[in-house]
C-alpha cells in the first residue's frame, strides 16, 4: 500500500479558481448547440478580403513556414510603424518598440505580465471587455473600476465622472486600461476625455495600456484618437492593436503591442516564452493588409454603419432599448421591458426559445447585478444573418 503524501493537495492553481471560462466564447458554443443565430461573439461571418487571403497563400507557397523573429517579422513591424505614423502621427521605431503577438489578446496579457507586480492597481472602465478581468488576476494586478454611465437617450453618449476617475488614481496605481472604440458600449473617447486621462496619468506616473482593435470602425463622424499621440503620453503608453477586426481575420491571431523600448523589452521576453511568435505567413499577409488604400477603411466603416442601422431598429421593434454605438461593432441594450429576473435568464431564453445568441451584460461588470438588465449584440454579420435574427426576435413581442 502506498501512503499518499499531501493528500489535500489540489492540482489547480488558486488563480484559475478566481475566474470562469469566457462567457462570450461559451455563447458561441451554445449558438451552435441550439442552432441559434450567433450575435454573441464578435467575429464576422462574411469573407475576409481576397487580396489578404491571397497574400497568406502566397507566403505559405513561398515557404515562409518557419518561426518569424520572435517579436515579429520585419515587414509587419515596418508596416505597423508606417500605419501609426500615417493615421495617428505617432513615430515608432519598429526595431525597438513593436512586439507582434498571437492576437491583441496575447498582446494585452503579455503587457500586463511584463508591467505589473502582485498588488499593483490597474484602473479599468466598466463595463469592460471580459478578458481584462482574468488578465488582471493572472498578472497579479488588482483592478479598480470606474463606471461608464449609459446615456439617458438612445442617441446619447456613455460618460464617466472625472472626479470618480481622479479618486481612482493614487500612488499604487500602475496602469489604466483604455479601450477605444469601446467594447461593449461603442463609446469613442473624445480628445477632451483623453486629455483628462492623460493629465492624471502624468500626475500619478501611470502607464496607459490602450486596446485600439476597433480603431477603423467608426460612425457618425467620430474620430479615433490614440492616447499615445497626446503630449506626454508616448513614453507611458502601450498601444495594442491587431488584424482581427480591421481585416476580418479573427482566426489568424495576429496582433501587436507598441511601447517605449524598455517596456517593449519586457513584453518581448514574456511573449517569447509564452508563444515564441505569431504565425509567420500570416504576419506577411498582415504587412500587405496594412498597405491597403484609405478607401478600404472607409468602406469597412460604412459597411458596419449599415449593419448597425439594420440591427438597431429590429432590436427596438422587439422591445430592447438600444444605446447607439459610435464605434466598434456591438450594441448594448437594456432588457428592462421584458421583465426577466436577470440577463442570464434572458439570454438562456433567447438562445433556446427564440434562437438568437447574445452576450449577457453581467459578463462586462465585476458585480453581475450591474449588468443584470443589459445584453450585448454583435452586428459584424451578413445582412441575411441580421435579417434572420430580426425575424426571430419579433417572436419576443408575443
Ligand atoms: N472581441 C470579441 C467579442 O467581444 C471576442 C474576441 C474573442 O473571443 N477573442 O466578442
Amino acid at each position: 500500500m502506498i501512503k499518499v503524501v499531501s493528500e489535500s493537495k489540489t492540482f489547480l492553481s488558486d488563480k484559475v479558481e478566481l475566474f470562469t471560462e469566457s462567457v462570450i466564447r461559451d455563447m458561441t458554443r451554445q449558438a451552435t448547440l441550439y442552432g441559434a443565430v450567433n450575435l454573441a461573439q464578435g467575429f464576422p461571418d462574411f469573407p475576409a478580403p481576397a487580396e489578404i487571403k491571397l497574400a497568406a497563400q502566397e507566403a505559405i507557397a513561398a515557404d515562409i513556414n518557419q518561426y518569424a523573429i520572435t517579436w515579429g517579422s520585419k515587414n509587419l513591424r515596418n508596416a505597423v510603424a508606417k500605419h501609426m505614423l500615417e493615421w495617428q502621427r505617432i513615430v515608432v521605431d519598429p526595431e525597438t518598440q513593436i512586439t507582434v503577438c498571437c492576437g491583441s489578446t496575447e498582446a494585452m496579457i503579455s503587457t500586463l505580465l511584463a508591467t505589473c507586480n502582485q498588488g499593483d492597481e490597474i484602473i479599468v472602465f466598466e463595463p469592460f471587455y471580459e478578458n481584462y478581468g482574468p488578465d488582471a488576476i493572472l498578472s497579479g494586478a488588482k483592478p479598480r473600476f470606474v463606471k461608464l454611465r449609459p446615456p439617458s437617450s438612445e442617441d446619447g453618449e456613455w460618460t464617466f465622472d472625472e472626479r470618480e476617475l481622479r479618486a481612482a488614481f493614487h500612488s499604487a496605481t500602475k496602469a489604466i486600461i483604455l479601450n477605444t472604440p469601446n467594447n461593449p458600449t461603442g463609446k469613442v473617447f473624445t480628445r477632451t476625455e483623453l486629455e483628462a486621462i492623460r493629465d492624471l496619468c502624468v500626475e500619478f506616473n501611470v502607464l496607459a495600456i490602450t486596446d485600439e482593435i476597433y480603431e477603423h470602425i467608426l460612425y457618425d463622424g467620430t474620430q479615433h484618437i490614440s492616447i499615445a499621440s497626446l503630449d506626454g503620453m508616448q513614453e507611458r503608453t502601450v498601444t495594442i492593436n491587431g488584424m482581427s477586426k480591421t481585416f476580418s481575420v479573427t482566426g489568424w491571431r495576429v496582433g501587436w503591442a507598441v511601447a517605449p523600448p524598455a517596456i517593449t523589452n519586457a513584453i518581448r521576453k514574456v511573449h517569447d516564452f509564452l508563444t515564441v511568435g505569431a504565425p509567420a505567413p500570416l504576419q506577411e499577409a498582415g504587412a500587405v493588409a496594412l498597405g491597403m488604400q484609405p478607401i478600404y477603411y472607409r468602406t469597412l466603416a460604412e459597411g458596419y454603419r449599415k449593419r448597425r442601422d439594420r440591427l438597431i431598429p429590429a432590436l427596438t421593434d422587439a422591445g430592447f432599448r438600444c444605446f447607439r454605438p459610435r464605434g466598434a461593432y456591438y450594441v448594448m441594450t437594456d432588457i428592462g421591458a421584458f421583465g426577466f429576473a436577470n440577463d442570464i435568464e434572458f439570454t438562456k431564453y433567447l438562445v433556446k426559445e427564440i434562437g438568437v445568441a447574445a452576450v449577457p451584460g453581467s459578463s462586462f461588470y465585476r458585480d453581475p447585478k450591474d449588468g443584470a438588465q443589459q445584453v450585448r449584440f454583435a452586428f459584424c454579420k451578413k445582412d441575411e444573418t441580421l435579417d434572420e435574427a430580426a425575424k426571430r426576435l419579433r417572436e419576443l413581442r408575443k
